[in-house]
């Protein structure tokens, strides 16, 4: 499964001009994350929900999403961060992805609508703009990654397929086995395969991708497309299998968005990094460095008690995973001057004045 199939805002919005004008006239808050409007005279597009002075309705173009605005030359409001905007989630999607997650056989699009009181097609419509895929590839990638799950633990592939749900292996690896290359016997002899879930915002400093095990985010990737950030993960995890966001992901999502539009609210994200002990170490030191706050490779090192590493401390800032919310961009040079950044040393001159600011 291609990771761009996990994207949350590349969905077009099913609303007609009308409809988006009446919403951006009722400054209509739950129409956020669905479309953006830009106004020729000005060169900006805002949110729906953006507080701005009105527009007049000949001036007002409408757009799917941010990235397209940008694309027809317009920038983003600095008053409503229309880039961070995220869709709310349909409770239906929720409920459909646990119902699909602890369901041992597979259901139709027909059966998980009935459940949750939806028709087929309104049901794959609301997923789709959520999760970037049907619910049907929803549940290929789920019980594929229980597959993956239970080949890894040393299971046999007639147990592992059944634990998964699959009634044959073609079920699983079909007439499109090719699209992995790999067969179950080879799947299980590459036992070290991780499977990732992936999912790519929006957000005011660019398209953030993130990758996550069950037990919590091992990589947040900033980069000025949704490509370009999942190229990211990819290069990162070049032998992992990459699978579309969990409803627990799409949370932790929420939540990474949230914390990179108001830094200075901390938000607890479960984290599952890999590194050495001197790197977590320096992470989580980083963690400890407030927002609006920096401090220098040299004051980092003396705080892990290793007041000689201040080089090996800039170093192991260089290799954080986790973009942001291991805010590396709060270390800086003795000079104060700001250098590497793993995303941009403009990235990081961006988070700093906006943590700069009370
Ligand atoms: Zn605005």
């Amino acid at each position: 499964m291609p990771i761009s199939d996990a994207r949350t805002s590349s969905h077009i919005s099913t609303l007609s001009d009308d409809k988006r004008w009446q919403a951006v006239l009722a400054r209509e808050a739950s129409c956020d994350g669905q479309f953006v409007f830009a106004v020729r005279t000005t060169g900006i597009y805002c949110r729906p929900s953006c507080s701005s002075r009105l527009a007049r309705r000949e001036n007002v173009r409408f757009f799917a999403t941010p990235l397209l605005a940008e694309r027809a030359g317009f920038r983003a409001c600095k008053k409503c961060h229309p880039r961070s905007a995220v869709r709310p989630i349909h409770p239906a999607v929720v409920a459909t992805c646990q119902r699909i997650e602890h369901s041992s056989t597979p259901l139709t699009l027909d059966e998980l609508a009935a459940e949750v009181g939806l028709t087929g097609p309104h049901l794959q419509r609301i997923f789709r703009r959520t999760l970037g895929v049907s619910p049907k590839q929803y549940a290929l990638a789920e019980r594929q990654q229980r597959l993956h799950q239970q080949l890894e633990a040393g299971a046999s592939i007639l147990d592992a397929m059944h634990a998964s749900g699959a009634r044959s292996t073609s079920q699983i690896y079909g007439p499109k086995s090719a699209r992995s290359g790999l067969s179950p016997a080879e799947r299980r002899r590459q036992a070290a395969t991780t499977t990732l879930a992936t999912i790519v915002a929006p957000t005011w400093l660019g398209s953030l991708a993130i990758a996550a095990t069950e037990r919590g985010i091992v990589a947040m990737e900033l980069a000025d497309s949704a490509a370009a950030a999942e190229q990211l993960l990819r290069k990162r995890f070049p032998r992992a299998a990459f699978v579309p966001a969990s409803e627990q992901l799409t949370r932790w999502a929420l939540l990474a968005v949230a914390s990179i539009e108001r830094p200075t609210q901390s938000v607890e994200l479960p984290l599952d990094v890999q590194g050495t002990a001197f790197q977590r170490r320096v992470w989580q030191e980083l963690q400890n460095i407030p927002a609006g706050a920096t401090r220098t490779y040299q004051q980092i090192a003396r705080a892990i008690g290793q007041p000689t590493a201040a080089r090996a401390v800039g170093t192991a800032c260089g290799k954080n995973p986790i973009a942001v919310a291991v805010p590396c961009h709060r270390a800086v040079t003795q000079s104060g001057r700001i250098t590497g950044y793993r995303w941009g040393k403009d990235r990081k001159a961006k988070l700093l004045e906006r943590e700069s600011q009370p």
